[in-house]
């Protein structure tokens, strides 16, 4: 759970997580998605490595995909498949790619695609071993600010795993930050408050800094600011009825709103301070509006006319005016639990970077971090919004 959160009538979010092999991929909805071209070159320019921008990225995206495609003759006639002639044509990866019989591409979990593959091919991977129900607790660093080990926790009893080359750390954004600040990396006045030794004073461990360009008009052409999930809504905790509502969602993409994540003491067992910050960016604030403002366009074409057979539901006729909407979303936003950037990968002299481009952790040898956390890119959060019965 976050903290509360004031700018969202102090709710606080349940923010999922996978617990498992896998991590929250064997939880997630399945949708496959690669970002624009501009994104990924803006993403190699921040970082100042062109083996980000998207013609060197696109090699690795199709080697580990297996792409199956449709069955068109049970897919509805309107829900075409984009052209997958050359971005998704590979069938020798091992992430699983297809459409279903509705319109959105779907892949399968890592632990499905990449760990049970390694596991086949024993042969490749000798030295694999896969400890679980461990936690990993704190790196161990020499004196020359190398890791040299991990200390972990299994079935209540501390191990230590020495390192023949380097640690590689892979906790998701919010365990990432928190085991190298509870090992000594991190916002030096928080781990002098919790009596860590500093390692490294690296601020943004877990600080995520907004970018200093937050305007939607310095980013790439191709950018996407929101896009619509389009769903089946069933839900007694909004809606009077236990009817089912068809929902247009206002996503938005990159979220100019920053969050942090903190320790709450020097030990991995104790869950770390989640604080959000969604809603609190103005551009964010004014996109939210517009995003929610052109949903409700949507449904009123004459294209829609045929099918509607009530009056929107939510948020309902009554709210009307810009601050109308913002309050009501501010009360209704959710997450698709995309939580990104909390060790955010940089140039080397940026001392907001917390890995270079190489997800090498700056300032210590031999540890890197290898998931979500070190994306320059966000990824979208919800304004559920607009059901229609
Ligand atoms: C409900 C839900 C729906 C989603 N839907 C989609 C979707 O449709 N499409 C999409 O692209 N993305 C989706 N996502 C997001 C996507 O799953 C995540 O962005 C992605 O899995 C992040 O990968 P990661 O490796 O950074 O972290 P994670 O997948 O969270 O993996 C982290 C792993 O580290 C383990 N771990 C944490 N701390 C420790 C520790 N101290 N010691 C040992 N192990 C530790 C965890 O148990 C976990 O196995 C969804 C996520 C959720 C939760």
């Amino acid at each position: 759970m976050t903290e509360s959160q004031p700018q969202l009538h102090n709710n606080t979010v349940s923010y999922t997580r996978g617990k498992t092999l896998g991590g929250s991929s064997a939880l997630n909805e399945m949708p496959y998605q690669r970002r624009t071209v501009g994104s990924y070159h803006a993403w190699a320019d921040a970082v100042g490595d062109e083996r980000w921008n998207f013609t060197n990225l696109l090699p690795f995206f199709e080697k580990s995909v297996k792409y199956t495609a449709p069955n068109a003759r049970i897919r509805a006639a309107s829900a075409f498949v984009p052209s997958t002639s050359s971005d998704l044509s590979s069938t020798e990866g091992l992430l699983h790619v297809s459409f279903p019989n509705y319109a959105a591409p779907f892949s399968s979990s890592s632990e499905a695609s990449f760990l049970d593959d390694a596991f086949a091919r024993n042969e490749l991977f000798p030295n694999l071993a896969v400890h679980i129900h461990t936690l990993g607790g704190k790196i161990i660093f020499n004196t020359n600010k190398t890791a040299t080990g991990v200390l972990v926790k299994s079935n209540g009893f501390l191990h230590l795993l020495n390192a023949t080359k380097e640690v590689i750390i892979s906790a998701g954004a919010f365990q990432s930050p928190q085991l190298l600040t509870v090992s000594g990396i991190g916002p030096k006045a928080e781990l002098e408050k919790h009596n860590i030794t500093v390692i490294a004073d690296r601020p943004s461990v877990g600080q995520n800094i907004s970018e200093a360009k937050a305007d939607l008009a310095t980013f790439p052409a191709d950018w996407l600011d929101f896009e619509y999930v389009v769903l089946s809504f069933n839900s007694s905790t909004y809606l009077a009825s236990n009817i089912t509502y068809g929902t247009l969602e206002p996503a938005l993409i990159d979220p100019l709103s920053r969050g942090n994540i903190s320790v709450s003491s020097p030990s991995i067992d104790d869950p770390p301070i989640i604080n959000v910050g969604w809603l609190t960016n103005a551009t964010n604030l004014e996109t939210a509006v517009i995003a929610i403002k052109r949903a409700r366009e949507f449904w009123a074409s004459d294209v829609m006319k045929g099918i509607l057979v009530g009056e929107e539901v939510l948020p309902g006729k009554n709210v009307s005016t810009d601050e109308q909407i913002l309050e009501w979303a501010r009360g209704h936003v959710r997450t698709v639990y995309h939580a990104s950037c909390t060790c955010k990968m940089g140039k080397v002299e940026d001392e907001m970077a917390v890995t270079d481009s190489r997800a090498r952790v700056i300032v210590v040898n031999n540890l890197r971090v290898v998931d979500a956390s070190t994306f320059r890119c966000c990824r979208r959060d919800i304004l559920r919004v607009l059901s229609m019965p």
